[in-house]
């Protein structure tokens, strides 16, 4: 302890500690190595949504706080766009809400819905942040495991999982960090156990744009979900602009309320010249997302089949920008090894997905990297990884 630390204050959440993404990227600087770590894209989405922003600026829409539950254009084109891909009817008014991106809108959900000792079921691996909201709370993390290389969900476990102090459990389709694309059948399962035992869904979707093989199915579409459904998304990963941070959640009022609640005082509002901007983008970007589709599906395609003959085992993804490979397939004994051995190295960037467990000597010999990146960026990334 230093001089300067007041004895027996030891704040309850630091242990928390700093989120393995700005670790690994902290390295990336530090070494100059590729940095297929923290998944962001390399390339920006489209110029017509950032000179949106600017445009709004200029014209002096949102510079001042913008309505508490998001700008009316941004919360009608997010109804718009669940109406239109889904089939499913929000009211702009009362269940739509607009965050400080996925983040928040999970964190907000999670604080709002959750008392202290109520249990969370998330399956694992799982987004970091999901542990840190729960923790927050004061709620009870429950992990089911998915196994590799599927991923499927374990529902004879989430069955055994449930008890009277269950309260939400956690979907996240397109799935990071294993590539997964969750089934009708496995969702419909989940589904089933949540309407019996009335438990609330939140469902993280910001990958919902980026399922290569498999179709995104929507929980909250299914029978008797929409009224225990929370459904979240980001601009950040639909468009491509991850740091303007700007997120949704759409659902019941009811659940809405909850997160509206705990939103108001994290942040009040958040980026009014990027909300016009972003309702632009949905109303008009339909076209936009069907191309990062498939450029992704390239970027995966090539990516994943060099990684296969450098002799990596890879657990081949259905969506999102993320592969997993077994580092074990290399002559590595934990991807801990591997990732802190190989951006000095190598000069290459991966994240441990055991960062990503609650029982992290389940994920001990996986590690993820992010191919949303050039060809000409992922190719010297792989002919580094053929020095290995
Ligand atoms: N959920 C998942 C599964 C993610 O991968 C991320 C990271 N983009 C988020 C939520 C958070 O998204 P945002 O950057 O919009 O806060
Ligand atoms: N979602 C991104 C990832 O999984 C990172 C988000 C963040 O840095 N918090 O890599």
């Amino acid at each position: 302890m230093s001089k300067r630390e007041i004895p027996g204050l030891v704040p309850r959440l630091v242990p928390l500690g700093t989120t393995v993404f700005a670790h690994y990227s902290a390295i990336a600087v530090e070494t100059g190595a590729i940095n297929l770590g923290q998944g962001f894209p390399d390339t920006d989405g489209p110029s017509w949504i950032a000179d949106a922003v600017t445009r709004a600026m200029a014209e002096g829409r949102g510079n001042q706080y913008p309505a508490g539950a998001g700008v009316v254009e941004l919360r009608k084109a997010v109804a718009a766009h669940q109406k239109r891909w889904y089939g499913i009817e929000n009211d702009f008014a009362t269940e739509v809400l607009i965050t400080a991106g996925a983040t928040e809108a999970l964190t907000a959900a999670l604080i709002g819905l959750v008392d202290t000792d109520d249990e969370v079921i998330v399956f694992e691996p799982f987004y970091d942040s999901y542990r840190a909201a729960v923790v927050m709370a004061r709620g009870k993390l429950v992990a089911i495991t998915m196994e590799a290389p599927d991923y499927t969900l374990d529902i004879d476990e989430l069955r055994k999982a449930i008890t009277p102090r269950t309260k939400v459990i956690v979907v996240n389709t397109p799935h990071n960090p294993s590539g997964a694309v969750t089934s009708r059948a496995e969702l419909q399962a989940v589904a089933d156990l949540a309407i019996e035992h009335n438990l609330v869904v939140i469902s993280d979707e910001v990958y919902e744009h980026m399922a290569f093989e498999g179709e995104h199915v929507s929980i909250s579409t299914l029978a008797g979900m929409r009224e225990r459904t929370l459904t979240i998304s980001s601009a950040g990963k639909l468009f491509s602009y991850t740091g303007w941070k700007i997120g949704w959640i759409t659902g019941p009022k009811q659940l809405v309320d909850a997160a509206r609640t705990v939103k108001q005082f994290l942040t009040y509002v958040v980026g009014g010249p990027f909300q016009y901007a972003l309702a632009e983008a949905l109303d008009n970007g339909d076209q936009w997302l069907a191309e990062l589709r498939t450029s992704l599906m390239h970027s995966r395609d090539h990516f994943t089949s060099g990684l296969k003959s450098l002799g990596f085992e890879v657990h081949q993804p259905k969506g999102t920008y993320f592969a997993t490979v077994d580092v074990r397939s290399k002559g590595f004994a934990t991807a801990d090894e591997f990732c802190q051995t190989i951006p000095k190295k190598i000069g290459v960037v991966a994240i441990p997905s055991h960062v990503f467990y609650e029982h992290p000597e389940r994920g001990a010999a996986y590690a993820r990297f992010a191919f949303c990146k050039k060809d000409a960026v992922l190719d010297a990334a792989l002919e580094r990884l053929a020095q290995l």
